[in-house]
């Protein structure tokens, strides 16, 4: 059997074409939907990038693995194998591209071949990556065989899809969806972070957020461009009709919505993932499956799929009875953690979002729980307004994590102590000492500071909006 999983970092659902975008973002992943089966409801367990990689390899959630953000690498323990490293040992060649391992070395057991596309994190182009899978695939053809395939695009500075693909989306057109920004623009913290951020690479801090979202879908069209080349070789190679080919991400991304850019929170724009799955001639071609499932339940389904036994230890369930004979999907809600700009946890089932945030970062304007409508407007918390629903699923998530921590810690709350992973980031760095009077002011925020840094902290001066030396020029 063969087994090809497409990744495109930071790929947020609703900005493909067959989860609904208004523009032509995607036609070759929109082509690869028309013939397998799209999932309605996949969110990642773990966000961002280390952890939730760790979740779809491991088939474990952060909960257990200790991996959350870009921290914990010393907590993680190691388990039992991993999915490419059980398809090793059951004679399958295994191979990744990516660059992922310079940040992850916990994730590279298990591969025989790693090829990175560029020599550093985030390096190569997604022309590079699609080279090295097609020149895998010819050396490794008529094995099983597992490649990992892992595209940076969309992923930010968004600045990497050439001018043809650039110009597809002008900018004028996006004014009707771009967020009002009103949760950035009124946190001077924030306010300062965005500007600070998206003037990386391109040099203009005041890029409105249209902007942003103009360069993000052509990030996305450059990526399915890549995409479409790779699936183009399986199809005329002949390993397309054999190849179980996988399309996902492993989160979202966010554009000023509610407070927030990029990918450090877990709110819907960023755990909710698109999942697609090709199998020509086993799985429905054009059908679509609504129920729950994580990234972490592709381990399982992959192993099922190719009947190899599956750990017991993991939390990852088979959805492949949910593709072959249209039966349920495993669960019935998800949980998302998220350890980065914030500390949060969210519970989703039915149409309704519980966010549980345990440290806000620089944030002053979200509450301990809030609730949401998916349905409805994701920047409004309804909590106030449906007092029965938050108490039901306060109580819910209660129980699924007694349930998960079994009378140890929960690994989320210590996490949180230190804060988030971006507090440490020049980014924030900059946006900290540029008002450092609010930061100061924020109890909760400069205690987290102080833990983190120690006292030295205490040696900014009040009115010293000086960036240090070793800052400049760092956020990338
Ligand atoms: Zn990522």
């Amino acid at each position: 059997m063969k087994v090809v999983f497409i990744s495109l970092d930071t790929a947020r659902v609703d900005h493909f074409g067959c989860y609904g975008h208004p523009f032509d973002t995607s036609p070759n992943v929109d082509k690869v939907a028309g013939q397998g089966v799209q999932f309605q409801r996949c969110y990642a367990s773990d966000v961002p990038t280390p952890p939730e990689y760790t979740a779809i390899f491991s088939g474990r959630l952060g909960i257990h693995t200790g991996i959350f953000g870009f921290e914990g690498q010393g907590a993680y323990h190691p388990g039992p194998p991993m999915l490419q490293e059980i398809l090793a040992r059951a004679g399958w060649r295994t191979g990744a591209i990516s660059n992922l391992f310079y940040t992850c070395p916990w994730l590279m057991r298990g591969w025989q071949d790693i090829t990175p596309p560029g020599l550093r994190f985030q390096g190569g182009t997604a022309p590079e990556v699609t080279d090295e899978a097609i020149r895998w695939l010819k050396n490794h053809g008529e094995n099983d065989l597992f490649l990992f395939v892992h595209y940076w695009e969309p992923h930010q500075p968004y600045v990497k899809a050439p001018e043809n693909h650039r110009k597809l989306f002008p900018t004028n057109s996006y004014k009707r969806i771009a967020p009002d920004m009103r949760f950035i623009n009124t946190n001077p913290i924030m306010k300062t972070f965005y500007e600070y951020y998206h003037a990386k690479g391109e040099g203009d801090p005041k890029m409105p957020s249209e902007e942003v979202l103009a360069r993000y879908d052509s990030q996305i069209h450059f990526a399915d461009q890549e995409v479409g080349r790779l699936v183009d070789y399986l199809d005329q190679s002949g390993l397309g009709d054999e190849a179980l080919l996988i399309v996902t991400s492993d989160h979202g991304e966010a554009f000023g919505e509610y407070g927030f850019i990029d990918h450090y929170t877990c709110y819907e724009s960023i755990s909710h993932v698109p999942l697609i799955l090709r199998l020509p001639g086993k799985f429905p071609a054009g059908s679509s499956v609504d129920g729950f499932i994580y990234g972490a339940d592709l381990m399982p389904t992959i192993l099922d799929l190719a009947g190899v036994d599956i750990p017991s230890a993991i939390d990852g369930e088979s959805f492949l009875p949910a593709i072959l004979e249209g039966k349920s999907t495993p669960r019935d809600f998800i949980v998302t953690d998220c350890n980065a700009l914030v500390t949060q946890r969210m519970m989703v089932r039915n149409q309704w979002a519980l966010v549980h945030t345990i440290h806000p970062g620089p944030q002053t304007h979200i509450k301990p729980y809030e609730l949401f409508d998916l349905k409805g407007d994701l920047e409004s918390d309804l909590s106030g307004e449906h007092p029965k629903k938050l108490q039901e699923m306060q109580a819910e998530l209660a129980g699924w994590l007694a349930a998960q921590l079994g009378g140890g810690p929960d690994p989320l709350q210590q996490a949180a102590q230190q804060g988030g992973w971006m507090l440490s980031h020049p980014a924030f760095i900059h946006s900290m000492l540029a008002h450092l009077d609010l930061v100061r002011g924020n109890k909760l925020l400069w205690e987290t500071l102080r833990r983190r840094y120690g006292p030295g902290l205490e040696l900014l001066g009040s009115g010293g909006a000086q960036e240090p030396e070793w800052a400049r020029g760092m956020a990338k």
